[in-house]
């Protein structure tokens, strides 16, 4: 058994932090506030590699392991929790092209992303259907050698800024058998963006998609028809586990700061780390992040061995963000009332994660994974 980062890992964790804390850090809080995706961010981040982790060397990418894909989220996060949103979203979407385009659509669709020239979008929600995702409405219809596009998508993450999205949506029947996938350009004569007044991960510009008639070719769609909503899903198991991590990443870099604080901060006469009251909490934070980091581990480890993770890579999306948000928030109160000014990042990552215990998948869909294992299918409802 072994608990570390090969000395490659290691150094490219290393790099990650220092390109982090010089590109991103720094623009964190200012592109909160202007609640837009900053100009220039994905192509720094593209020229780092980090558009195209998950994608093979022939197409341009780093054709990383599942396990590197979540250092790079840990250490980005650390820096610019928003901007991990970027690493998650490539990655899972090019894992999605890569085991089910065909080689024509991997060659045309997965340079672009590597590159930083395209930011795709994940459209599954809609206004009516969330967790229930299998029941979605949006039509796809055929017209002639295309098909056409119509209804609205909700809570897309980078969907004000995204130029092609991966959008799932209704050529047959009921349920997830009448849904099938498409790589669509999101033409903006047919496409209506507008941006959520959201609570944090206001720099993503979560966004609904309104589809009027969008003309899609129809080598546009994604295996077969009726096969999309499977392969779709199939990338969440992957995609949770490296969500977990950008949720610790934040949670840990707070920890970090506020461990600091308790060694520099004087109350009483005394560093306020020499009270229990302050020291313990963070012990035992310190202790459940490194556990949770573990889980997300494991499941990255074991999708790089061909290994079933979809159990532990749930564990991580019901565990991580709850932690980080807990983790954080006493983080806050350990530095007193500095860091409930804007001023401090703190308070923003505690908004900023929240958006994580939601988005991919709530916890409780992730427990009905998890009980689905333990107790056998016949008890999930
Ligand atoms: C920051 C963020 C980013 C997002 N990015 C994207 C994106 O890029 N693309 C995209 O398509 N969507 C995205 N989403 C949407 C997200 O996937 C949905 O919000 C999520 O699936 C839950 O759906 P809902 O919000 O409609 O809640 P609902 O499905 O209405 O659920 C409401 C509540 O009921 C609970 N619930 C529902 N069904 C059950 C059940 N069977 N058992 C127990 N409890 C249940 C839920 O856990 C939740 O607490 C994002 C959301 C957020 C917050």
């Amino acid at each position: 058994m072994d608990f570390g980062f090969d000395p490659d890992e290691e150094a490219y964790r290393q790099a990650l932090r220092q390109f982090a804390l010089k590109s991103l850090a720094p623009h964190y809080q200012g592109d909160d506030k202007a609640a837009r995706l900053r100009p220039g961010l994905v192509a720094d981040m593209a020229h780092m590699g980090l558009t195209g982790l998950r994608i093979r060397e022939e197409y341009g990418g780093q054709e990383a392991g599942a396990v590197v894909a979540g250092i790079a989220a840990e250490e980005v996060s650390r820096a610019d929790f928003n901007a991990a949103y970027v690493i998650v979203i490539t990655a899972l979407i090019s894992d999605v092209i890569e085991r089910n385009a065909s080689t024509a659509q991997r060659a045309s669709w997965l340079p672009p992303i590597a590159s930083g020239e395209t930011l795709p979008a994940l459209c599954v929600t809609e206004p009516g259907h969330g967790t229930d995702a299998a029941q979605l409405e949006m039509r796809a219809v055929r017209d002639g050698e295309q098909w056409r596009l119509d209804g609205e998508k909700t809570s897309i993450t980078l969907g004000m800024s995204a130029d092609t999205a991966i959008v799932l949506a209704r050529t047959g029947g009921e349920g997830a058998r009448g849904v099938s996938v498409f790589y669509v350009d999101l033409d903006e004569h047919h496409v209506k963006r507008t941006q959520f007044d959201d609570l944090g991960a206001r720099s993503i510009g979560r966004a609904s998609l309104y589809f009027d008639g969008l003309p899609v070719p129809a080598d546009r769609m994604i295996g077969g028809i009726g096969e999309g909503f499977v392969s779709v899903m199939e990338g969440f198991d992957y995609s949770r586990a490296i969500i977990g991590l950008a949720c610790l990443g934040a949670a840990q870099v707070s920890l970090d700061e506020a461990l600091q604080w308790a060694r520099d901060r004087q109350a009483f006469g005394q560093p306020i780390g020499q009270f229990q009251g302050v020291s313990f909490p963070l012990a035992e934070y310190a202790t459940y992040l490194r556990g949770a980091r573990h889980v997300c581990y494991e499941a990255l480890w074991r999708k790089d061995k061909g290994m079933p993770h979809s159990t532990e890579a749930a564990m991580a999306k019901f565990w991580a963000p709850k932690l980080a948000v807990e983790v954080i928030h006493q983080c806050l109160l350990t530095f007193g009332h500095l860091a409930y000014s804007t001023e401090s990042p703190i308070g923003q990552r505690l908004r900023d994660v929240i958006g994580l215990e939601i988005g991919d998948g709530t916890a409780q869909v992730s427990k009905l994974v998890i009980s689905r294992q333990l107790l056998g299918r016949e008890f999930a409802s």
